[in-house]
């Protein structure tokens, strides 16, 4: 297969097959710039110059978690150190904090705690929706919507309008990681299938609850795997539309179960986080966005994923205790201005925008 030909043809508006974008994905030469360059050029077509960011702010509930998956850091059992589950009166503390900073966006990122019900999780939304009115909550995963609906003994439709009436603005779409069940059962082999994680986002889609599309790849995944969660993805937005971005997670290794038992390695090189972004820029033809996680990648690699395909620097999250207690360096807080001098430096805009991607 001839890459500049493959290219041309994707820029041109070529719809790339699976077996296309891994070949792609494997390329190890100095053959990767035009790949990036291809990825580029697209995401000026289809988002223009402008490198967005969100003001938000991550607040973490508990990280007591029944799923205890191998790649995670932040997971604890009840009862292990450092375990914790907030009561109202600290999140309440904790959405002040993030009101005095002026966000737009809270994201509620927590382990799924055993013993939280249906009630439990309207509770946390109605407390939020009244300390932090008309911003925009965007919180829990689908294997906490399943969590929920098993718990309950209701189904997941019912528990997605249950938390949107409850003041659940949109979903993440985290507990995807890799949408291949062979995978799944070594990485998270307690979270819900690739078939049940399809099948709650495009009941929250139909509900009008927009979701983000997430991939989390550098452990035990092939190429092929990677492509095939691609497509996956690209299926169903062109379904329902209801995807907002990608949010490329690169896995960070340190303190996971999975490298210290020696199942996955050191995660992903930086060849391979610029080549996932840039031929998820390619072969996602149905995604206008695409994230950039500073906190797993770092700055200066960001700032060239940002020339390879991607237009959204994410948030100022203000705290990230999954990235940091996985081993991240530089999770945690990035101040605008930095992202403003990131973004001047290769001659383009910074814009701050909503969670909908409105500018604000
Ligand atoms: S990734 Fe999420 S579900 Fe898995 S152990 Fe960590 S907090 Fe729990």
């Amino acid at each position: 297969m001839d890459i500049r030909t493959l290219l041309r043809d994707a820029t041109a508006g070529h719809r790339l097959t699976e077996p296309e974008a891994a070949v792609l994905m494997k390329v190890q030469d100095r053959q990767i710039f035009d790949i990036l360059a291809a990825a580029d050029t697209v995401r000026e077509a289809r988002a223009g110059p402008e490198i967005t960011f969100v003001r938000n702010q991550n607040i973490h509930i508990t990280n007591i978690c029944k799923n205890l998956c191998g790649f995670c850091g932040f997971g604890r059992r009840a009862g292990d150190e450092g375990a914790y589950c907030d009561d109202h009166e600290t999140i309440s503390r904790k959405v002040a904090l993030a009101c005095s900073r002026n966000v737009t966006e809270i994201c509620l990122l927590s382990g799924v705690h055993p013993e939280f019900t249906m009630e439990t999780y309207e509770e946390i939304l109605a407390l939020v929706r009244e300390l932090a009115p008309g911003i925009h909550i965007h919180a829990f995963s689908p294997d906490e919507v399943m969590h929920a609906a098993d718990q309950g003994r209701i189904s997941t439709r019912a528990v997605l309008e249950r938390m949107k009436a409850a003041g659940l603005s949109s979903l993440q779409g985290t507990a995807a990681e890799i949408l291949v069940d062979s995978v799944r059962s070594v990485i998270c082999p307690r979270k819900l299938s690739t078939g049940e994680w399809i099948r709650i986002i495009t009941e929250a889609h139909r509900q009008k609850i927009p979701t983000t599309a997430t991939i989390m790849y550098g452990t035990c995944e092939s190429v092929e795997d990677r492509v095939r969660h691609l497509a996956l993805l690209r299926e169903i937005q062109d379904d329902t539309g209801g995807f907002t971005e990608l949010v490329p997670l690169s896995y960070i290794h340190q303190n996971t179960p999975l490298y210290r038992q020696g199942i996955a390695g050191p995660g992903a090189s930086g060849r391979e986080d610029l080549l996932l972004i840039a031929v998820s820029r390619l072969f996602l033809d149905n995604f206008r966005n695409i994230q950039v996680s500073w906190g797993k990648l770092g700055l200066k690699l960001s700032q060239l994923a940002l020339l390879s395909g991607a237009n959204d620097f994410a948030g100022t999250l203000f705290s990230d205790d999954v990235s940091g207690d996985a081993g991240a360096a530089e999770a945690g807080f990035l101040d605008p201005v930095l992202m403003e001098g990131i973004a001047r430096d290769i001659g383009r805009p910074l814009r701050q925008r909503k969670t909908d991607y409105s500018l604000v």
